[in-house]
């Protein structure tokens, strides 16, 4: 997925700063993102309030939509650099092709895991013909530097860990959950978990006290630590917790997210994740001449264009909304 807005705001983030060490529960609601002519998203991260949740740095929650009647998800070819994108679904297929050659249809309960690195191109569609519901989020884990320039890959993974408890099954999407481990690729501790929830269920789920985690109401309804959580919203719990207390009346879906506070300092714009101002414009201007990020093999039409980019530069460490 990209990010279609066009005037993306140029964003530093990371450090120890903004991360709670204790205990919290900080609400959001979406904010609604059109992306493309055909689907609207509601953006969680990065907000005003909070950029990063471990190393997961961007968190779109789409659907789910009916889309019986359109074209579904058109996301034409577009690039990335310096992250992980995580493509999970609820309801629906989305249909993935990149400059790697990859060609995957991802449906519920499979992990379409990118490993952008240094460069990579992809485009994702509702192939067809398609399911009437589309349901699902686009996340984005940012690399480390040491690893941000590795090679760009792409993983398919259909089975995944599973674990279940009464009224509650939890699906292991990346990193590791109660002794189960994902078999995607990770480069800095995390953990994303698909938390289904069956009408009745109160679970406590086990937590690292090291990590810092968000938890995600995709449908349905849900008590989380105490407090109802709206379908849509998303809660920050902050670090040091042992478990995590789930209620379900009437069933729920919930996606748990946390990793271990991401310390460097990064810069975020368009589908960019680099380390400086300069290396944001570089990236741009190599994507505008269509050189080293490839193309999407069989897409029959234009990839998308870079946004301009906002006036004025990157102070270090300052602020730049
Ligand atoms: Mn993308």
């Amino acid at each position: 997925m990209s990010n279609l807005d066009r005037s993306p705001p140029l964003s530093r983030s990371g450090g120890l700063a903004d991360v709670a060490p204790r205990p919290v529960q900080e609400i959001f609601a979406g904010k609604k993102v059109a992306l493309g002519e055909s689907t609207e998203v509601w953006r969680l991260l990065p907000n005003l309030g909070r950029r990063l949740v471990g190393a997961w740095c961007f968190v779109d929650h789409y659907g789910p939509d009916d889309i019986a009647s359109g074209p579904g998800m058109q996301v034409p070819p577009h690039p990335h650099i310096g992250l992980q994108t995580v493509s999970w679904l609820l309801t629906g297929e989305v249909h993935h092709r990149d400059s790697l050659g990859s060609d995957h249809l991802i449906r519920p309960g499979e992990l379409g895991l990118m490993t952008a690195g240094a460069a990579i191109t992809h485009a994702e569609q509702s192939p067809v013909p398609h399911p009437a519901l589309l349901h699902g989020v686009q996340l984005w884990v940012a690399l480390p530097d040491e690893v941000r320039y590795t090679a760009p890959s792409w993983e398919h993974h259909a089975q995944l860990p599973i674990v279940r408890e009464r009224r509650a099954t939890a699906t292991v999407i990346l990193g590791r959950f109660a002794g189960e481990e994902s078999p995607g690729r990770t480069y800095s501790p995390l953990v994303g978990v698909d938390v289904a929830l069956d009408a009745a269920a109160d679970i406590l789920l086990p937590l690292e006290a090291e990590f810092e985690y968000a938890v995600l109401l995709v449908s349905g309804s849900a008590v989380v630590d105490g407090t109802p959580l709206t379908p849509g919203a998303m809660m920050y719990l902050g670090c040091a917790r042992r478990d995590l207390a789930l209620s379900s009346a009437a069933g729920a879906r919930v996606l748990l997210l946390g990793g271990a506070p991401f310390e460097e300092q990064i810069v975020m714009w368009w589908n960019f994740l680099a380390r400086s101002n300069d290396e944001i414009v570089a990236a741009r201007q190599e994507w505008m001449a269509g050189s080293a990020f490839g193309e999407v093999a069989g897409y029959g039409g234009f990839r998308l264009a870079a946004p301009a980019l906002p006036p004025g530069k990157l102070r270090p460490g300052g602020a730049v909304r």
